[in-house]
C-alpha cells in the first residue's frame, strides 16, 4: 500500500531529524489527547462541549458574574478529565526526552497528561486543570482536593482562607495568557534547530506563532498532525497518519 509506505518514509524521515537535531523540542495540541478520550472542542457535536458554546461558558466573564454556574458546567469536566490517562503518544515524547532527544514539551493543552506520562520540562501555555487558585489571596489546590471539595458541594469550591469561589488554573477565553509560560515557550522554539508540532492544527495564538519563531531563526519544522495546517508546505516533513501510530514508529527508529 502506498499510503503506508509513505507512513514509513515519513517517521524514517522524522527519525533522522531527531537524530540529528540537537535541540528539539514538542509543541502539542488538543490532538494528542483524542485517544486518550478527550475530544477536541472545536469538533462539532463532541462530548461535553455538544450543547453549549465554550466560548461562553468557558469565559473569565462567566466565571466572575457567577462563579457557581460556571462551575456548574465546569465540574464536569474536571471530572472527566481526572480520570484520563495518557496515551503511548504521550509516553513517546516522554521517551524521546529520557533519552536526551528532545529538551522539552510545549502543550496547548490543559489535562496534565504529559505530565503524566513523565515529561519533566513541560511549558503549559494555557495552564493546567492540576490545581485550582484563588484569585484574592493566590492560594493554590490540587486537582484531587478540588474534586473532593465538588463532590462535596453544589456550586464553586471555596478558598478556605477568604472564601472567594476558587478559578481554575486554566486560561478562560478573555483572560490572559500566562507570561512566564509564555515567555518560555518562545525561548524554546527560538533556540530549537526542530520543532516538532504534534495533533495541533496550529491555528490558535500562541501556539500558531512558534513554528513561525523556529523557521525565522533557522530551525526546521515538522508535522505529525491530522488535517491543514498554515505551515504545511514550510514543513520539512509531514506525518498524517494515526498520531499514536507514528509517533510509535518514529520512536522505534530513532
Ligand atoms: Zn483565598
Amino acid at each position: 500500500m502506498i499510503g503506508l509506505r509513505n507512513g514509513t518514509r515519513g517517521a524514517e524521515r522524522l527519525a533522522e531529524m531527531l537524530r540529528a537535531s540537537e535541540r528539539a523540542v514538542a509543541l502539542t495540541g488538543a490532538g494528542i489527547s483524542v485517544p486518550s478520550g478527550i475530544p477536541d472542542f472545536r469538533t462539532p457535536g463532541e462530548g461535553l462541549w455538544e450543547k453549549v458554546n465554550p466560548m461562553e461558558v468557558a469565559h473569565i466573564d462567566a466565571f466572575r458574574r457567577d462563579p457557581d454556574r460556571f462551575w456548574g458546567f465546569y465540574r464536569e469536566r474536571f471530572v472527566m478529565l481526572r480520570d484520563k490517562l495518557p496515551n503511548p503518544a504521550h509516553e513517546a515524547l516522554a521517551e524521546l526526552e529520557s533519552r536526551g532527544v528532545l529538551r522539552g514539551v510545549v502543550t496547548q493543552n490543559v489535562d496534565r497528561l504529559h505530565r503524566a506520562a513523565g515529561t519533566s520540562r513541560l511549558v503549559e501555555v494555557h495552564g493546567s486543570i492540576a490545581r485550582c487558585v484563588c484569585p484574592e489571596c493566590g492560594w493554590k489546590v490540587g486537582l484531587d482536593a478540588v474534586v473532593e471539595m465538588l463532590e462535596a458541594v453544589e456550586g464553586a469550591p471555596e478558598c478556605v482562607a477568604c472564601i472567594a469561589p476558587l478559578k481554575p488554573d486554566v486560561v478562560l477565553f478573555g483572560e490572559m495568557l500566562p507570561e512566564a509560560a509564555i515567555q518560555e515557550a518562545y525561548e524554546l522554539a527560538s533556540e530549537a534547530d526542530l520543532l516538532v508540532c504534534v495533533g495541533s492544527s496550529l491555528e490558535v495564538h500562541p501556539v500558531a506563532s512558534l513554528p513561525e519563531v523556529t523557521l525565522e531563526a533557522g530551525g526546521e519544522v515538522a508535522l505529525v498532525t491530522q488535517g491543514p495546517t498554515p505551515y504545511d508546505r514550510r514543513a520539512a516533513v509531514k506525518l498524517s497518519g494515526d498520531v499514536v501510530e507514528e509517533l510509535r514508529a518514529v520512536l522505534e527508529l530513532v
